[in-house]
């Protein structure tokens, strides 16, 4: 048998920091770790999937834009991967592949153990609608936030999240226009890829109440147009997701390995190559 096979799949793949990620996790808990990055568009992902399966792949993170994909190629699914409609880790058990969510957990657990943040009854903003968004929606609400409004520029998609949550009492969904009469909010959470294709959202600083978190899934250069809008609107903190990336990723490895490792000395090194702030 050849030796046990990890990757992750997307497409575009070459910027994922996963494989450096998954390495240090390797060599702080003396795991030796064959994990590699696989590109593979929509069309080709179950082929591909297919050969890593024959290599012995045993475990594999999935990223953007084959989440949802992923779901209908997995024997079984967590209730949580389940509910969010996206897979981003598989597991191989046996002859067949497993599939959980772990960006939901990841984003909770930089928030709460890192940052050390009370999420509870929280007046939460979700911007975007996406896969991320959905994995996100479900953990905050978990998590025990107060009453959460999806903005989403297609207002299909944020009608069909909020009706996939079904609990209306807590989730609403509003128009982006009507985001500067729709009060301020204790927690403002960009789901949005905007700052990966370098646009800039349009949001009103009425939005932020006093003390209020903000944070950005995207991170490095991508989150730096919402941190600097947070901060210039008063926000009590505005966070990057790299945290989110090494917590989710530590979920994973944790899944596959039986062992969490220390995601602090990962964070720590990744923060200083991409800082919260511009540095030209
Ligand atoms: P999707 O492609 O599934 O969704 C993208 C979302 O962004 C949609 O809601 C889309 O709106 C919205 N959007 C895109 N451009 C704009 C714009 N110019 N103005 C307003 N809305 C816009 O992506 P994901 O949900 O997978 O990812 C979203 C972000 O989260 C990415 O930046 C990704 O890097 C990050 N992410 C971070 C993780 C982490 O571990 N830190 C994990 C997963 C994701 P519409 O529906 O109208 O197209």
């Amino acid at each position: 048998m050849t030796t046990p096979r990890y990757a992750v799949f997307g497409h575009p793949i070459a910027h994922s920091l996963s494989p450096r990620i998954h390495a240090a996790f390797g060599r702080q808990t003396g795991i030796a770790l064959n994990y590699t990055a696989i590109d593979a568009p929509l069309e080709t992902f179950a082929p591909s999937l297919a050969n890593f399966t024959d290599a012995n792949g045993r475990g594999a993170n999935i990223t953007q834009p084959l989440k949802q994909r992923a779901v209908g190629l997995c024997h079984a699914v967590s209730a949580f991967a389940r509910r969010a409609g996206a897979v981003n880790t598989l597991t191989r058990v046996g002859t067949v592949w497993h599939g959980d969510n772990t960006d939901g957990p990841g984003l909770i657990r930089d928030l709460t153990a890192r940052h050390g943040l009370d999420l509870r009854e929280r007046r939460t903003l979700l911007l975007g609608a996406g896969g991320a968004a959905h994995a996100a929606a479900h953990a905050l609400l978990d998590a025990g936030i107060g009453e959460l409004v999806i903005v989403n520029r297609s207002t299909d998609r944020a009608d069909a999240l909020a009706d996939s949550i079904r609990d209306p009492a807590r989730v609403h969904t509003r128009y982006w226009h009507d985001l500067a009469d729709i009060g301020s909010f204790d927690l403002i959470v960009n789901a949005t890829s905007a700052g990966v294709a370098r646009e800039t959202l349009a949001l009103p600083f009425g939005l932020i109440a006093p003390r209020a978190l903000c944070y950005d899934l995207s991170y490095g250069a991508a989150a730096l147009g919402f941190v600097a809008w947070a901060r210039a609107a008063g926000a009590g903190a505005a966070l990057d997701g790299l945290g989110m990336l090494v917590e989710q990723a530590a979920e994973s490895f944790a899944i596959w390995h039986g062992t969490r490792p220390d995601t602090d000395p990962v964070h720590d090194l990744l923060r200083g190559e991409l800082p919260l702030h511009a540095t030209d």
